[in-house]
Parts: C-alpha cells; structure tokens; sequence
C-alpha cells in the first residue's frame, strides 16, 4: 500500500486508526501477559474487565438510565429482527412497524411469526427515497419499531419527537447510525445495533433492553435467544465473540476521547454539510433523497448519466477511494461518514468532485 486510502464503505467500515494498532498489538501479546487475545479464556479476569469496560462505555456515553441493560450478542442485527419479537411480543399482541428499506421490511417479516403486525407507513412506493410523515401509530401497540438510519438509501429520521410523543414504546435498530448524535437514548425501549458499521469489528451486536419489558409473556424462549439470561450474565452466557467485543471496547474508548457523542456529531455535521453542499452545487450529481431526511452516515446519490457514473467511478478507484458504488439494489453512489472517517477524506472526496465536473462540464 502506498497512497492514502479513504475508505468510505457502508459495512463492515472504517474504524479509527488507533483501534487497528492497540488490537493488533493484543493480538501478539495483550495487556503485558504474553498472550495473545485470540488464546485467551473469556473467564479469565483478562477479559473480564474488558467485557466490563465496554458495557460501562456504552452507558456512560449513551448517558443510560439503570432500567436500560446493555448486552453484546452474536448474530448480528439481522438476529434482533427476531429476538426481540420472540421476547416482548406476545402471539394476541400487536406491534407497529415502519416501512424505510430493505432492513426494516426483514424485520417485519421476523416480527409477523410471534404476533400481529401493523405496517403504519411505507416508502417504499418512492424506492424509500423518503420517509413518509404524519401516519397514527396505535395507541394499543406493544411496541413501534423504528430504523433511524435507512443504510442502503440514505435516509435518517432528523425529527424523533414524532415518535416520543405517540406513548409507544420505541425500538430501534439504530446500525449505522448509533453513537453518531447526542439524542436522548432513554427514550427508547430497545435499541439494536450490528457494531460492525458505527461501533466496532464485525462479529458482535449491542442491544440495549428495558427490563421493565421482559418477563411478560407465557412463550417458551431458547435459553440462547432470553434476554434475561444474557443480561444476568454479563453477556457471558456462552463464549461471547471475544476480539469483537474487544474491537468495540476499543472503538468506544476512542469514542469517549473524542469527547463523547455531543463532539462526535459536531464533526458528523460538518462532515455531512460539506458533501452535500458539494452534490448540490454541481451540475454532474444529484441527490437522490429528499433533502429533509438525509442522512448523515450514508450520503446518497447519481450523476446525471450512466457514462459519467462509470468515470467517477474509476476515478475514485485510482484515488484510493474504495466504498464509493451504491448498494447493489440502488445503484449510483453512497458515501459512507460513520464517526471513524476523517473530515480529510470528505475533503478529498469533493475536491475530487468538483474537479470532476469542472472537467466533465
Ligand atoms: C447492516 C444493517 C443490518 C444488518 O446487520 P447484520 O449485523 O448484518 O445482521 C440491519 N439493519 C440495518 C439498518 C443495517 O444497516
């Protein structure tokens, strides 16, 4: 490798420089003991304050409340589809989900196995270039399921007090965009996240419950797939995914020294502004999201022909600038600007842009 490479890719991403050290580092010889991480006991106190200190690092920077449990699981995000379901949605009960993307429909689908399903906006009609306004949410709801940040489209609910207000309680699968604004996360009853995209390695899920919505129905639940048994072992149950958690410990720990989340989307703002100032101010791109519910992890957007696309495209190859092609269903470009990626690398990105089209023009 010779050149800077700006990694823009949606998942698994970048990760900040610091982490890939430290954990290559542990990976020799962790912590002084002349292991490696990779060979090391999950019962050993070694990994126990490791385990520990990323449960505690996601509560303090999410500022959580003592009902909130924080779990690292395996399975991915795709895995909470189901699990919370099978947990708090019992078979007479009705939930109510919102329609944003490819994700939040698979979560339906999950959903729709345990009990009753209400589908209270959908947008996808428009391709999900939007997220719709103004739909009921039913009062009777056990629980409204919400994706903060459509990944695939780029969309992101900027205004969230339309969900406070319904009464409901919120869960949310907050993947790519978790710890990237300071919201208030006790408002929410269940929050999901694949760690892999804004929070850490591939490999582990955060999921944060409120234990006031466990331990109410009468269904039979795997022991693996309880979360009571998780949290009552400290996310010990079985071998956790013991580099993976690492890695987030890690991430998280960068996360504080930044300053924490208020900080973090200070630069995320600035980051997001930049780009799409830039695609607005160029003939040759065009958003393709309205422009209220931009995201700010995963800007989307085309040129104005498949030709100039194509170039682009190349271009960025040749510049080290690898992630930039649109999820394979969408097409055109997405831009991804988790908290690891540098405000230097949106810089380069749109000075390579507007050098593009002044010469494209
Ligand atoms: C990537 C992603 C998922 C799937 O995550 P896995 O960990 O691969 O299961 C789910 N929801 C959203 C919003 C995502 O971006």
């Amino acid at each position: 490798m010779t050149n800077v490479i700006h990694n823009f890719n949606a998942g698994p991403s970048i990760l900040p420089a610091e982490v890939f050290e430290e954990a290559s580092r542990a990976i020799l010889n962790f912590n002084n003991t002349g292991l490696s991480i990779l060979e090391l006991g999950h019962r050993t106190k070694t990994f126990q304050a490791v385990m520990d200190e990323a449960i505690a690092l996601v509560k303090e920077l999410m500022r959580l409340d003592d009902n909130h449990e924080v779990m690292f699981l395996h399975g991915g995000a795709s895995t909470q589809f189901f699990q919370i379901p099978l947990n708090i949605l019992g078979e007479n009960d009705l939930a109510a989900y919102t329609d944003t993307g490819v994700w939040a429909s698979k979560a339906i689908k999950e959903a729709k196995l345990f009990g009753h399903v209400e589908v209270v906006c959908s947008s996808k009609n428009e391709g999900y270039t939007y997220l719709p306004k103004d739909f009921t949410i039913p009062k009777t709801a056990k629980y409204l399921h919400i994706t903060t940040n459509n990944t695939i489209y780029g969309t992101q609910w900027q205004d969230l007090d339309f969900f406070y207000r319904s009464g409901v309680p919120i869960v949310a699968d907050m993947s790519s965009d978790v710890l990237s604004r300071d919201i208030d996360f006790n408002k929410f009853d269940v929050i999901y996240a694949g760690a892999q995209k804004n929070a850490g390695a591939a490999g582990v899920t955060i999921a944060i419950v409120n234990k006031e919505l466990l331990g109410k129905l009468d269904r039979q639940i795997p022991t693996m797939l309880d979360y009571r048994n998780h949290i009552q072992n400290g996310s010990m149950l079985n071998t956790p995914p013991v580099f993976a958690v690492y890695v987030a410990m890690l991430t998280l720990r960068w996360l504080k020294s930044m300053g924490g989340v208020k900080e973090i989307e200070k630069i995320n703002n600035r980051k997001a502004n930049l780009l799409y100032h830039t695609i607005d101010s160029l003939d040759v791109f065009r958003g393709t999201v309205m422009k209220e519910d931009r995201s700010k992890m995963n800007v989307c957007f085309v040129a104005i022909n498949e030709q100039l696309e194509k170039e682009f495209i190349n271009e960025c190859q040749k510049e080290g600038m690898v992630g930039v092609k649109g999820h394979r269903s969408v097409g055109g470009f997405r831009i991804s600007l988790y908290n690891a990626l540098p405000y230097e690398s949106v810089e380069a990105i749109t000075d390579l842009m507007k050098d593009f089209a002044q010469r494209k023009s």
